[in-house]
């Protein structure tokens, strides 16, 4: 028996036959080629080009209708970049200044791409190093004269198979999914390589950088893939095999139960509504969170819409984007947050927010300090938010307050665009309700002061953690200090919650604790109305809700906040957890 780790990337356990694919990179042969031969040669990288522009038209035209949209998106990509002068140009000029053969010059023009995106700051634009070598690889398996044939005979013999391969392509993915396939297992690939995606819309577990899976792994040989943790194990003794379907019986049931209760109302035992909504970052997202009956959008992180582009979007093209998150959700209410760019969310957009922050770019000029500081930046969106109000229930949120001043601002930042609007007869909802995130410990402090001009509190736990135990989210030397039961945090919490209650607003949690199992109970007992998280979390919380009784977990809350030493801090919250 053999362990080895990777990354989970779709979670759910599978135990199956390994199916290996081996198609490592093509081995790229290099030769000086007779200057009679190079039009030749040119011609032959065209026609090389040309074959992969039909396969994948072929294979983007056999995508079935219900695959995830994020199949055919990637093969559009690809065919994108097969029109890229960078490959389909660059590399005949090469043939003809250099007489090498055809492999050889895409090889070197692909080794330059490469380099270029390694060096991208951003982990979005970096993956996409990954299209373009799957790009060069069909190229040059043109050029092998080696076609994929094969591979798409393969595919029928590969239900109920764990496929281990060194990477996938979306390809493979399309022709993948006419099957049914136990778990991939791969050796290269991250949390946003294609697999993953594919993985997680297809709902198969799925682990990925597990290195030297294909070398390390035989065909047939018996696996057990845990997609959670990214657990695999090779050849498993029986005790092991019993181990792992006994878990797996438990996630088949744990889903049915989930499933049942994505009706039912979201309320505790004793009879208290508690609200769960879900974050989105993109309008897309809406669809995972009507999935899951999520009754509304508590978070709209905006600042996705300034990401991965040269230009910013103009107010025209935010008031679309809202829209049609409005629309999507249908009356529900969605809360869109403004602007939080700075720090980890850089931007290409104008460069604004990067530039500026250098030295402690966390407590630097980002979100609302950024937005205030630039209103040319903030009014655009203001107004875009406000004339989405008037399709449904809009409400505004304003991230990292740290001061009354700047929520002052803001209020009359918003009451300016209002007048502004009605000058130019553009409908709006005059009551939108306006909110603060509380995520700065400053704001949390003194809760009870911004409470009576706010309409509601939304607790940002990510940056509160890491504000208040002085933790850089981002920096993984530091990442075993983040605990969200620190009694600091857990005050701050408690005192955010009981300025609400106080002023008569509701109190939201939006960071990823509000997602996480092992707190529920423990914020329900606290006092927290609402919940926001990922889509994927919102059914187990809806579970665990359910199934408390609101007045002993709040008794259990206050013993937890009173408690004097962590291990006694810890052992109560999983009594909680236990009830
Ligand atoms: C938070 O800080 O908890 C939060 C929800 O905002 P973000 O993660 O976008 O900073
Ligand atoms: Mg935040």
């Amino acid at each position: 028996m053999l362990v080895l780790h990777g990354t989970g990337v779709s979670s759910g356990i599978a135990i199956g036959k390994a199916y290996v694919l081996h198609r490592e990179r093509p081995e790229v042969p290099e030769y000086a080629l007779p200057a009679n031969l190079i039009e030749e040669e040119v011609e032959r990288f065209t026609s090389a080009i040309d074959s992969a522009r039909n396969q994948l038209g072929r294979i983007r035209d056999h995508i079935p209708k219900s695959a995830p949209p994020e199949i055919s998106s990637i093969i559009d990509t690809h065919l994108l970049i097969l029109h890229d002068k960078m490959i389909c140009e660059a590399p005949a000029d090469t043939i003809r200044k250099s007489g090498c053969n055809a492999e050889w010059a895409l090889k070197i023009q692909s080794d330059e791409l490469a380099a270029v995106f390694e060096q991208m700051d951003d982990a979005y634009l970096r993956s996409k190093k990954t299209d373009v070598g799957q790009v060069v690889d069909r190229i040059l398996r043109n050029l092998l004269m080696s076609t994929d044939e094969e591979h798409e005979q393969i595919t029928d013999a590969l239900d109920g198979q764990i496929v281990v391969a060194n990477d996938l392509t979306p390809a493979d993915i399309v022709l993948l999914k006419h099957t049914r396939i136990a778990a991939f297992v791969t050796n290269l690939g991250g949390p946003i390589s294609h697999t993953a995606i594919l993985a997680r819309s297809l709902e198969i577990p799925a682990i990925v950088a597990v290195h030297n899976a294909t070398r390390g792994i035989r065909n047939g040989e018996e696996l057990i893939v845990d997609g959670k943790l990214g657990v695999l194990i090779v050849a498993p003794e029986h005790a092991i095999i019993a181990e792992y379907q006994r878990r797996q019986k438990d996630i088949i049931q744990l889903k049915r139960e989930l499933t049942a209760i994505k009706v039912s109302r979201s309320e505790t035992r004793d009879g208290h509504a508690i609200t769960l909504c879900a974050n989105i970052e993109l309008p897309d997202d809406v669809k995972a969170a009507t999935k899951v009956a999520a009754q509304g959008i508590g978070l709209y992180r905006t600042e996705f819409l300034y990401m991965n582009r040269p230009d910013l979007p103009d107010e025209e093209e935010q008031y679309r984007a809202y829209a049609k998150v409005v629309k999507a959700i249908s009356g529900k209410p969605v809360t869109i947050r403004t602007l939080d760019l700075g720090n980890d969310k850089r931007v290409d957009g104008g460069n604004r927010g990067n530039d500026m922050v250098t030295v402690n770019p966390a407590l630097g000029l980002r979100a609302v300090r950024l937005c205030l500081h630039d209103t040319s930046l903030f009014r655009p969106q203001l107004r875009a938010i406000l004339r989405a109000s008037a399709l449904g229930q809009v409400r505004i949120m304003i991230p990292m307050l740290s001061s009354l001043g700047e929520m002052f601002r803001v209020l009359d930042l918003i009451e300016e665009t209002k007048v502004e609007l009605t000058r130019q007869g553009q409908p709006f909802n005059p009551a939108l309700q306006v909110g603060g995130m509380i995520e700065v410990p400053a704001a949390a402090v003194s809760a009870d002061l911004f409470a009576p001009h706010l309409d509601f509190f939304s607790i940002g736990t990510n940056d509160l953690i890491q504000y208040t135990l002085a933790i850089d989210r981002v920096d993984e030397a530091v990442n075993y200090l983040y605990d969200p039961l620190h009694p600091s945090v857990l005050r701050l919490i408690s005192t955010t919650i009981r300025a609400g209650k106080a002023a008569g607003i509701p109190v939201a949690m939006c960071g990823e604790m509000a997602g996480d199992t092992r707190y529920t109970r423990l914020l329900l007992g606290l006092g927290l109305d609402e919940f926001s998280m990922h889509p994927s979390a919102l059914l187990e919380i809806k579970r665990i809700v359910r199934d408390s009784n609101l007045a002993e977990l709040g008794q259990f809350a206050q013993s937890v906040l009173n408690s004097r030493d962590t291990t006694e801090l810890h052992a109560l919250v999983d009594r909680m957890n236990e009830h």
